[in-house]
């Protein structure tokens, strides 16, 4: 499934929805990803292997435009970036399928919902190759310390990460006209408050989720 949505609850391949009008569309480009989070639905055998996210091979970006041209673009709300694993572990690809999207509807809100660890799976600073495609990038910040990050998310890349993601926060505002933190509200209030105030520090806005089972 590389285009869907969520509804009611679960994910639903736009194909079967009736109306297309003012979905927002979910472009699922790939599994890998440089993160076990504890609470990702990946942990779970049963859910990678009956889950309709999980893709058998990854879409080429032809493949992708293929799927936008059977919609008519000036339908949908918002195209989002986001699947069963982390989209910019194809970065080249995401920046070039958005491009293409630009080019056919200008003003199409385009996001990225991310772990915020892309600089260091390309080692390079890849946020300048999100300009003028990408219009918000929704970054898990999960946690307001580094140790407790680290042991949500057990990145790959090990404790640095914290410190990695945040940097890439600052560096997307350069290149994204919206950056958003975000956490679940299952954390509490007092955590919630701390990273309040790192996204003031940050100068970025918090989004609190509520957590679903
Ligand atoms: S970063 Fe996202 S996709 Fe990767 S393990 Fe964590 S929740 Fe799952």
């Amino acid at each position: 499934m590389i285009l869907y949505t969520l509804y009611e609850n679960s994910y639903i391949d736009i194909a079967h929805l009736e109306t297309l009008k003012d979905v927002h569309v979910y472009v699922n480009l790939t599994n890998r990803c440089p993160c076990a989070c504890t609470f990702c639905l990946r942990q779970t055998k049963e859910m990678l292997e009956s889950n309709s996210l999980w893709l058998e091979r990854e879409p080429s970006v032809d493949e992708v435009i293929q799927e936008f041209q059977k919609y008519d673009l000036d339908d949908f709300a918002e195209v989002i970036f986001c699947g069963f694993g982390e989209p910019l572990e194809r970065v080249d690809d995401v920046v070039q399928i958005a491009g293409i999207l630009k080019l056919y509807r200008r003003d199409l809100p385009i996001r990225i919902n991310t772990n915020g660890l892309a600089n260091l799976i390309h080692k390079r600073d890849i946020t300048p190759e999100l300009k003028g495609r990408i219009d918000t990038i929704s970054i898990s910040l999960n946690a307001p310390d580094a140790k407790e990050y680290y042991e949500l998310t057990r990145s790959r890349f090990g404790i640095e990460s914290f410190q990695a993601m945040l940097d890439f926060t600052v560096l997307s505002k350069q290149y994204v006209p919206h950056v958003v933190l975000t956490v679940v509200d299952i954390i509490g209030s007092e955590k919630i408050a701390q990273c309040q105030s790192l996204c003031d520090e940050l100068g970025v806005t918090l989004r609190v989720r509520p957590f679903e089972e």
